[in-house]
C-alpha cells in the first residue's frame, strides 16, 4: 500500500510548487494534467472567512463558475453569524426568526447529528466560541463557572425548526453557529449549481475542503493531498486520495488556535466539556459523496477521539470513510479508502468486520 521514499518525494515535488490553501489540498489544473482540449474556468473567492478556489471543465465553465461564486455569496450571507440580515445572526439575535429552506434543511440535518453522534456535533457552540474568544479574536481562557452556564444552554433536540414555515424557537441563552457543516453543504450545492450548466467535471476547494463533480476531463481520478497535521508551515502532506465525486473534507487542531501560558487552546469544542476537544486526534479527514455529511461529521469525529470514531464508522459505513491521525502521529484509514490512498508513512486499515 504505501509508496516508497523515492516515489514520494518526487510527488512532493510537484505538491511544493503548487499554490495550496488550507487542509486537505487539491493540485490545480495544470498539475493533474488535464489536457489542453477541455475548456476550463477557474476563480478564487474569498468567502465564508476562508480563501476557496473553483474550477470547471466544459463549454459552459465561464457561467457555471460565476453561478458558483453567486451561490457562495448567497449561502454566505444566509449562514454567517456576523451578517446582521443573515439567518443566523438574526436568529442568534432574537432567539427566533423566520429562515429560508436551506437554514432550516441544515439546522434540521444537524439536528439528526447531534443524535446520531451523541452530542459530538452540536450547532449550539456559539456562546462557547465567543466565550473563547474565536468569534473576535480577542482569545481567552474562560472561568470554568462561565463555561457551566453555557453548558445548560446546548440541548440541540430543543431548537424547534418547522420547515413548512420556516420559523426556527431557540431555547433561552442558546445561539448557534454552523462553522462545522456550511461549507461541506455550500461544496455539495456547487455540485448541483455544475450539473446544471451541463458540467461533468470540477472542482472546489473551499478552505481546503474540496469535492469534486466526476473524473477530470481526461477520465482519470481527481488527486487530492491530505496535509500532514504537524507540518509547521502546512506545505506537507499525509497522503494523496484518488477521488471521483466526493468530497474531501479535514478538521484539525492546527487549523485555528491561539497560545496561553505555554498552552494551544484551538478551536473545535468538546461539547461535553466546554473545552477545545483533547481526544488524542491532531486531524480527522472524511471521504463521503455527502459534503455536509463529511463537513459535520470530520469535526464530530474529532471530538469524539479515535475508538468512539471508528466505532461510528462501523454504524455507517456505507455513507463515509475517513483518516485518523494521531497526536502521537499514528494514521489508521479505514477500508473504503484502501485503494485509493497511499502515503509515505505506515497506516494501519480499519475493516468493519474486524
Ligand atoms: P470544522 O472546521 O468543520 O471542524 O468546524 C469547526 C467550527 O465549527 C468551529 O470554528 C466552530 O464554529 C464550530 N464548532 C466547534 N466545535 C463544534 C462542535 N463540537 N460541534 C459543532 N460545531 C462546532
Ligand atoms: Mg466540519
Amino acid at each position: 500500500m504505501c509508496l516508497s521514499y523515492k516515489k514520494m518525494a518526487a510527488m512532493v515535488l510537484v505538491l511544493g510548487s503548487c499554490i495550496l490553501t488550507g487542509c486537505a489540498k487539491f493540485f490545480p489544473a495544470e498539475k493533474q494534467e488535464i489536457s489542453a482540449q477541455s475548456t476550463s474556468h477557474s476563480r478564487e473567492i474569498f468567502a465564508m472567512d476562508t480563501a476557496m478556489r473553483v474550477t470547471a471543465y466544459g463549454d459552459r465553465a465561464k457561467e457555471a463558475v460565476q453561478a458558483a461564486e453567486e451561490e457562495i455569496k448567497r449561502l454566505d450571507a444566509l449562514f454567517s453569524v456576523g451578517n446582521a440580515s443573515g439567518d443566523i445572526a438574526r436568529l442568534n439575535e432574537n432567539a427566533s426568526a423566520v429562515v429560508s429552506g436551506e437554514t432550516c434543511e441544515l439546522i434540521n440535518r444537524s439536528k439528526e447529528l447531534y443524535n446520531s453522534t451523541g452530542g459530538a456535533l452540536n450547532i449550539a457552540v456559539y456562546p462557547l466560541m465567543e466565550a473563547w474568544g474565536f468569534t473576535s479574536g480577542e482569545y481567552r481562557v474562560p472561568e470554568q463557572k462561565e463555561i457551566d452556564a453555557m453548558l445548560t444552554c446546548m440541548d440541540v433536540d430543543e431548537i424547534s425548526c418547522d420547515e413548512n414555515t420556516g420559523k426556527v424557537i431557540l431555547p433561552e441563552g442558546m445561539g448557534i453557529d454552523l462553522g462545522a457543516i456550511a461549507k461541506g453543504y455550500t461544496s455539495a450545492r456547487l455540485m448541483d449549481v455544475f450539473v446544471s450548466y451541463d458540467i461533468a467535471s470540477a472542482i472546489v476547494s473551499l478552505g481546503g475542503n474540496v469535492q469534486a463533480l466526476g473524473n477530470k476531463p481526461d477520465g482519470t481520478k481527481w488527486r487530492v493531498a491530505v496535509e500532514d497535521p504537524f507540518s509547521e508551515e502546512g506545505d506537507s502532506y499525509a497522503g494523496i486520495l484518488e477521488i471521483t465525486d466526493q468530497a474531501v473534507i479535514t478538521s484539525g487542531a492546527y487549523e485555528r488556535y491561539f497560545e496561553q501560558d505555554g498552552k494551544r487552546y484551538h478551536h473545535i469544542i468538546d461539547p461535553a466539556t466546554g473545552y477545545p476537544a483533547e481526544n488524542g486526534l491532531a486531524s480527522v479527514t472524511v471521504v463521503s459523496q455527502d459534503g455536509a455529511l463529511a463537513d459535520a461529521l470530520s469535526t464530530a469525529l474529532f471530538v469524539m477521539g479515535k475508538d468512539k470514531a471508528l466505532a461510528y464508522w462501523k454504524e455507517h459505513a456505507d455513507e463515509f470513510n475517513v483518516i485518523l491521525i494521531e497526536d502521537n502521529k499514528d494514521m489508521t484509514i479505514t477500508e473504503g479508502l484502501q485503494d485509493c490512498f497511499s502515503s509515505q508513512n505506515p497506516f494501519l486499515v480499519e475493516k468493519k468486520d474486524q
